[in-house]
């Protein structure tokens, strides 16, 4: 692709694609799979599109335009600016409960989620639904901010080293983030306002386990330490995360689910 490659549509069933299935020896329905992001190495130029019906304001009458973006170093050339690069992995997931997914959509199993958190040092815990979990990756992207509004990052060609580790016999509901002094749950939804809901009734579920409180209790609390933040607005299935502090939670409170 270059910038005089014209593009009328985006098929979801072909973007995004994915390195993988690895079989992960040991792993069970029940488990949680967990990825460390130790590296991620970029290629020199990464590639951003346009094109009309996509993105945060679809409805706009705009030309489909390709631009590709040099790759310097730790920067990003936008034009004549320079944007700090936070390299990440759009797409991190395992074979789902039952069946089929493009890898251009996200669930329970992980998948297309698009969170900028998911850069080096950052953990992912993942439920396992099939025996030896079907990892895979892929999508790098050199910077993302939060939403996608155009409906693709500086998307670019790159390796990603991970660590693999499993937790026998439970799994978070949703896919959960380590990074820093923060536990994010990575919810979905149809849109904005099922992913938000989705987010904040397991963050209230993970309150309760933290702290052996009534609904109410982890409920009001929530209001008080857990952001929400939107990954995409993007993608198929919309994307809001729940952070919670490390202060309030530990891991083992959000792997409550045994399958
Ligand atoms: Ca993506």
């Amino acid at each position: 692709m270059d910038e005089t490659t014209t593009l009328e549509s985006i098929d979801w069933s072909r973007v995004n694609p994915a390195t993988g299935p690895l079989y992960v020896e040991g792993a069970k329905p029940g488990d949680t799979l967990v990825v460390e992001i130790e590296d991620i190495k970029v290629f020199d130029r990464a590639v951003i599109v346009v094109a009309p019906g996509f993105g945060a304001l679809p409805d706009k009458k705009i030309r489909p335009t390709v631009k590709i973006l040099k790759v310097a170093g730790r920067k990003v050339v936008f034009n004549d600016l320079e944007i700090e690069a936070r390299p990440m992995v759009g797409v991190v997931g395992v074979a789902p409960e039952d069946g089929d997914l493009p890898t251009g959509t996200s669930g329970y199993h992980g998948g297309n989620m698009d969170v900028a958190l998911l850069t080096v040092g950052s953990r992912v815990y993942l439920p396992v639904f099939v025996e030896g979990a079907l990892l895979a990756l892929g999508d790098v992207h050199v910077v993302q901010s939060d939403g996608e509004i155009c409906v693709a990052a500086a998307e670019a060609s790159g390796e990603v080293r991970v660590k693999l580790s499993l937790i026998k016999g439970k799994r978070p509901k949703y896919p959960v983030v380590e990074v820093g002094d923060r536990y994010s749950i990575v919810a979905f939804g149809k849109d904005l306002d099922e992913a938000a809901y989705r987010a904040s009734e397991e963050a209230v579920s993970v309150l309760m386990n933290a702290l052996g409180t009534s609904f109410e209790e982890a409920y009001m609390l929530a209001s008080l330490v857990v952001d929400l933040r939107i990954n995409q607005v993007v993608d198929p299935m919309k994307g809001v995360r729940a952070e919670v502090p490390k202060t309030y939670v530990k891991l083992e409170h959000f792997l409550h689910y045994t399958t």
